[in-house]
């Protein structure tokens, strides 16, 4: 599918202003944000289409080439092994690029209040130098149960850590070159020929990986890279209310960075796992019970299960199948708010199947009466 054209994605005309482009996107990636539409894939794919789009178009130069060349000025050259244009190309931009590249340009402005969770994905590490350590995500499975009161958990992750043994420098004496690719700068400048003329791409150096620097006495325990595969454990707190979808970041448990660059964040996305009784909508609870003919007519009570107890439902004699009862309040939480949802409860009558002789004469005596 070819893509789209950055402007139009956000509504725009070619010579709109800088200001213009940063309103649009604004107001684009707040209504299409994944935590608050959680599972909305065509949301998902706007929030991502924009973010793109406004990474773009937000900086001058990607903008010059964008209008000269279109998409093709970001995409990789034929190989590849360079890793694209600023960071994306190559893979492509994905969701998780979109989510922290719009808290770059947008997090310290508290879009939605307070933004759900704790962390955050502020802007680290700028300038220290080295590489950042890759964001990590896991899913963590509750039940509604958990999401009703809200849980603490503790997660057990394996990420990259620094190694022991060089104490991430990658090298067994500590000792580092500069590296001839790049002359130490990081990055390489890349000149390919196309169907729009000469271009030149800026891209990571693929020696170093934008370290600048080399190792040439190798860490004989991680092979220079100066990380170990590891075990930690993460404690999280989900507060009540969450649905599936919705992500709490965990600031610097991602995987450590390299070259003394910031270590990524560990996302924590949560999913619901299938209630026996229930099915939830937003807030409210639904659930169906099955009810005999005689406890319809004559009126019945009914002992329901809810997420933190047990209540009686009084079902009134007369009662219609499919009638809707309410428990109210004994729904979820809002995550942010006071209230609670309600429990649903549809009812069917159940019609008896088999019938014995003497069970027959009573039907046949109430339908006698007009029953
Ligand atoms: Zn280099
Ligand atoms: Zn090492």
């Amino acid at each position: 599918m070819p893509k789209a054209d950055y402007y139009q994605v956000l509504g725009l005309a070619k010579g709109a202003s800088d200001d213009d482009i940063k309103k649009a996107y604004r107001k684009l990636a707040v209504k299409y944000h994944p935590d608050k539409n959680p599972g909305d894939k065509t949301a998902e794919e706007k929030f991502r289409e924009a973010t793109e789009a406004y990474e773009v178009l937000k900086d001058s130069n990607k903008r010059a080439q964008y209008d000269q060349y279109g998409h093709a000025a970001f995409e990789t050259a034929q190989g590849g092994g360079y890793g694209g244009y600023s960071g994306f190309g190559g893979a492509g931009f994905d969701l998780s690029d979109a989510l922290r590249a719009f808290m770059n340009d947008f997090g310290g402005e508290s879009l939605f209040g307070d933004l759900f969770g704790f962390g955050g994905r502020s802007r680290r590490g700028g300038g220290t130098g080295g590489t950042r350590g890759n964001d990590l995500q896991v899913r963590l499975p509750l039940t509604l149960e958990e999401i009703s009161t809200g849980v603490k958990k503790t997660l057990k992750v394996r990420r990259l850590d620094r190694c022991g043994e060089c104490h991430g420098s990658g090298s067994r004496t500590g000792k580092r070159v500069t590296c001839e690719k790049c002359g130490g700068s990081g990055r390489v400048r890349h000149v390919s020929n196309s169907f729009f003329g000469q271009m030149i791409q800026e891209a990571v150096c693929p020696v170093c990986k934008g370290e600048g620097q080399k190792i040439t006495d190798p860490c004989p325990i991680c092979g220079g890279s100066g990380l170990n595969q590891s075990e930690t454990t993460v404690v999280v707190d989900i507060p009540g209310g969450v649905a599936e979808g919705n992500y709490i970041t965990v600031s610097g448990k991602g995987d450590a960075g390299r070259g003394g660059g910031p270590a990524g964040d560990l996302i924590v996305i949560i999913q619901e796992k299938p209630h026996e009784l229930f099915q939830r909508h937003g807030e409210d609870l639904i659930c169906e019970i099955d009810i005999k003919f005689s406890e319809a007519a004559l009126g019945c009570s009914k002992e329901i299960v809810t997420l933190d107890d047990k209540v009686k439902l009084k079902i009134p004699g007369g009662t219609q199948p499919q009638t809707v009862f309410k428990l109210r309040g004994k729904g979820l939480p809002e995550l942010r708010g006071r209230n609670r949802g309600d429990i649903l409860i549809r009812v069917n009558v159940r019609t008896p199947e088999k019938l014995d002789r003497k069970e027959k004469e009573l039907f046949e005596k109430l339908a006698d009466l007009g029953l």
